[in-house]
């Protein structure tokens, strides 16, 4: 159900990205799920970032600088109102007594979030991909131990993509994986776990662009 939602609180993450917090105003999700934003008569997607339990919603996002919305949605102030829609999707990051594996790009962490902060007991481990080491956003909300930063870009060293490091570490024959953000990762992704013999109805992916 769509409608005028508030932005209450706006927090610079650097390196372009940013968190937009809006009044939940009632509206019913699950982890996974993504809001549609109107701006001046134009609609995107943001997979909702905040935990299920609380009585915000929140959407990260990276400023797209030559992009229709993203720039507009950098200059909101708190006091502002969007029109959100939603939520909407069939993504769910969750698996009940089992171990998941993450693999997201940028602000493909959004809905790991969201699941992370709603199912306190969730065994997971995340591989964040990142193109700089002090790109890795809100990573304080995870558990040290389960976030792996894959860096693109190092400031020394060799760089490494989600990819690289999902084949070296083959996923065996238990849990389930989910794979989000840039569409070309989604694709690589995919095709490394079918020859590592992974059954596709245990893959999971939501492609931004
Ligand atoms: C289901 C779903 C969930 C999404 N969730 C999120 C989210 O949580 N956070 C988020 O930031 N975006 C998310 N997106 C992408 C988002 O909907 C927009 O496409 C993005 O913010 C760019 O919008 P724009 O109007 O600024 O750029 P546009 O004017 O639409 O596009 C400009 C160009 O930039 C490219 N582009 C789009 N996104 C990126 C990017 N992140 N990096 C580099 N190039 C890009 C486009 O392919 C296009 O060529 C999601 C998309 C989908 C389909």
């Amino acid at each position: 159900m769509g409608g005028m939602h508030r932005v209450t609180e706006c927090r610079d993450l650097g390196h372009g990205a940013f968190v937009l917090r809006f009044e939940r105003l009632g509206m019913s999700f699950v982890p996974g799920q993504y809001l549609l934003l109107e701006v001046d008569g134009e609609y995107r997607e943001y997979s909702i970032y905040s935990s299920m339990h609380a009585d915000f919603l929140e959407i990260l996002v990276r400023e797209v600088p030559e992009g229709y919305v993203t720039p507009r949605l950098r200059k909101l102030k708190v006091g502002d109102s969007l029109f959100l829609d939603g939520p909407i999707g069939e993504f769910r990051p969750y698996a009940e007594a089992q171990s998941v594996l993450f693999l997201a790009t940028g602000t493909g962490i959004a809905p790991f979030h969201s699941a992370v902060l709603s199912y306190p007991h969730l065994d997971y481990t995340l591989v964040h991909g990142i193109r700089y080491e002090d790109e890795t956003m809100e990573s304080q909300d995870f558990d040290s131990h389960r976030y792996i930063p894959s860096v693109s870009q190092p400031t020394s060293g060799m760089g490494e993509h989600v990819t690289d490091w999902l084949s070296r570490h083959p996923l065996g024959t238990n849990g389930d994986v989910f794979l989000c953000g840039n569409g070309a990762m989604v694709v690589d992704a995919t095709a490394i776990l079918m020859d590592q013999g992974v059954h596709s109805l245990r893959i999971q992916a939501e492609a931004y662009f």
